[in-house]
């Protein structure tokens, strides 16, 4: 039995979460770390009544409870504070919170290695398995195409943009393509062409009624390839993150995306 906390319990992502974990036979939810709806229980929230977990705000939660793995769904401008108290505390993290930049990454990386392997962190900006897919399949395609552009739709309270899995599918297409993309900029409507990324539009739309979406369109003589995942439900994340969760205490050091835990053939 997995004994896990999660942070940013009471938010939209959070009570599905805690919801999951408290389905799944092999996983307790031992903590619920929020800063709204101190001290009520998470458990009637979730569809638990019987379950008597406080909502807290203090981290030491994650050490009193026992918690083996704790899971971060909070804010792009507290997950750092909350990955490094982690570490330090030996405590494994799944990361769900997007925002987080490459010194962030190396920052986590450093942090593991001076507190001796002690935690192991996953970092993954879509859970969701099929975003995961399209962001192999356009890397696949990269090649082909010398021209690529991308259009990231979420719901409007989103609080980063553009989202991490856009900002990783750009960086997978160069890598793929092995050079940087240049393509036309010229505009009369100021960021009317998106942001810029190795030459990578991207396009980011923040609509209410939207929850997570993802177009990469590859452009290429006569012809265009679009290749786009939609995630019309919060549940599309929780297998992903059930998987995290029971992956983390066996993956040493700090793993980013959930390729590495898919049984994925390489590349071609
Ligand atoms: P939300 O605003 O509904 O929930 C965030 C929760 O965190 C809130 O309950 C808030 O009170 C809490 N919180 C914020 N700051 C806190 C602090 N300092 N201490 C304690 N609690 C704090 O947001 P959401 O839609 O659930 O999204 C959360 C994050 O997850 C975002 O970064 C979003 O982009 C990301 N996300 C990731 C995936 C993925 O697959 N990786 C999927 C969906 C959303």
């Amino acid at each position: 039995m997995i004994r896990v906390g999660v942070m940013g319990a009471c938010g939209k992502m959070g009570q599905m979460v805690c919801r999951t974990v408290a389905d799944a036979g092999d996983l307790r939810l031992a903590a619920a770390i929020d800063r709204s709806r101190i001290g009520q229980s998470i458990g009637p929230l979730i569809g638990h009544p019987k379950l008597d977990v406080p909502v807290t705000e203090e981290l030491d939660r994650l050490l009193e409870a026992e918690v083996e793995v704790a899971v971060d769904f909070t804010h792009p401008g507290v997950v750092m504070d909350n990955v490094r108290w982690c570490v330090m505390h030996a405590i494994n993290v799944v990361v769900g919170t997007t925002g987080l930049t490459d010194e962030d990454l190396e920052q986590i990386r450093a942090l593991i290695d001076a507190e001796g392997g002690e935690s192991n962190v996953i970092v993954a900006p879509n859970f969701a398995l099929g975003a995961v897919l399209m962001q192999r399949f356009a890397a696949m395609a990269a090649p082909f195409f010398p021209a690529v552009e991308i259009i990231e739709l979420h719901h409007d309270q989103k609080a980063d943009a553009p989202s991490g899995t856009a900002l990783a599918t750009a960086r997978r297409l160069v890598e793929a393509r092995g050079t940087a993309y240049h393509g036309p900029d010229g505009e009369t409507l100021e960021g009317v062409r998106g942001g810029d990324l190795e030459g990578v539009r991207v396009h980011s739309v923040r609509l209410p009624g939207l929850v997570a979406h993802q177009e990469v369109i590859l452009g290429g003589q006569g012809q265009t390839l679009t290749i786009r995942h939609d995630s019309t439900d919060r549940s599309s994340f929780m297998p992903g993150v059930l998987m995290a969760i029971r992956a983390v205490p066996r993956r040493p050091g700090l793993t980013v995306g959930l390729d590495p835990l898919l049984d994925l053939p390489p590349l071609p």
